[in-house]
């Protein structure tokens, strides 16, 4: 079994479309949304839950204010500022600034501060007209998405595994921050999804640099490239002179959109379209260059 992972150095490249488009072409393929943050692979392949899972995030400390003496010691402590007063001149912590490092509970002399784990993020194993898809759903403010990341890799291969398939495609997150990183870790082909604007070439040189720095073989597919013909063929110089190949400049075509708004990829929506067709030989290319 081997994993290939899409990924873009930045959001809005139409990553989540090509990924859906390469699903319509995997056989034996499990299918895994990295983007845990703002997953929306689903959106296209319409899965149905078959199981649901929490996942426990980072720890929230929070002040029980019938026991605070309002004495003030975990707020002078908090390194993060995330305990004040609020109007009632009550103590409170503001969930978005804790940083669950608990130091607050372990000093407070009445024993009035408490931490739980957030347990308000879920990850999915659905059925899909492709497959098997593993998925999740994030709780706003949480910053543990490089853990989900791992553990729903986990399960697809897990999953892949049990039903014997060749292949696990991650939809992986945008940018190169903590998930992007949990998504390439350990992953054996990536495929570079850009476009050619001045942040698409800011954002592929850091991916390609990240990518490369994990010694993973890598291509790039250059979406939407006939909006700014100049810089696509400037990215694909720039890729291909580190040794990353371009498999396909796929220029702009408004039946993509059109295929996404009824929830389908482009190959289910227009089967004979030239953008169907470089996809498909794209698919091709990335399980030839994965032997
Ligand atoms: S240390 Fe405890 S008692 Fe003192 S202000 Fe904080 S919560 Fe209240
Ligand atoms: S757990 Fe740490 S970050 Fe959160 S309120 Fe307490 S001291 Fe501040």
């Amino acid at each position: 079994m081997r994993e290939i992972t899409i990924l873009s150095g930045k959001g809005g490249t139409g990553k989540t479309s090509i990924t859906a488009a390469l699903a319509a072409y995997a056989q034996n393929t499990v299918f895994c949304d990295n983007d845990v943050d703002a997953a929306d692979l689903h959106l296209i392949l319409q899965p149905d839950i078959v199981e649901t899972n929490t996942f426990f995030g980072g720890w929230k400390a929070t002040i029980d204010t019938a026991k605070c003496t309002k004495c003030g010691l975990c707020m002078h402590h908090c390194r993060f500022e995330a305990i004040h007063f609020d109007s009632f001149k009550r103590m409170v912590i503001n969930p978005l600034q804790c940083e669950g490092c608990r130091l607050c509970e372990k000093i407070c002399p009445v024993q009035a501060i408490a931490s739980k784990r957030n347990d308000n993020n879920f990850w999915y194993v659905s059925n899909s007209r492709f497959g098997t898809l593993v998925h999740a759903k994030m709780a706003p403010g949480e910053e543990n998405s490089g853990k989900l990341v791992s553990q729903v890799r986990k399960r697809a291969k897990e999953i892949a595994k049990e039903q014997n398939m060749d292949y696990v495609l991650n939809d992986g997150p945008p940018g190169i921050g903590c998930a992007a990183i949990s998504s390439v870790s350990g992953t054996n082909l990536v495929l570079m999804v850009t476009e050619p604007s001045k942040s698409g070439i800011h954002d592929v040189k850091r991916l390609a640099a990240l990518v490369q720095s994990f010694k993973i073989p890598a291509y790039a597919l250059i979406n939407k490239f006939d909006i700014n013909v100049e810089m696509a063929t400037e990215i694909e110089n720039y890729l291909e002179g580190i040794g990353i190949r371009v498999l396909a400049k796929i220029p702009f075509c408004k039946e993509v959109v059109e295929a996404m708004v009824v929830h389908q990829s482009i190959p289910e929506y227009n089967p004979g379209s030239s953008i169907a067709g470089q996809v498909k030989a794209v698919w091709h290319e990335l399980v030839n260059g994965i032997k």
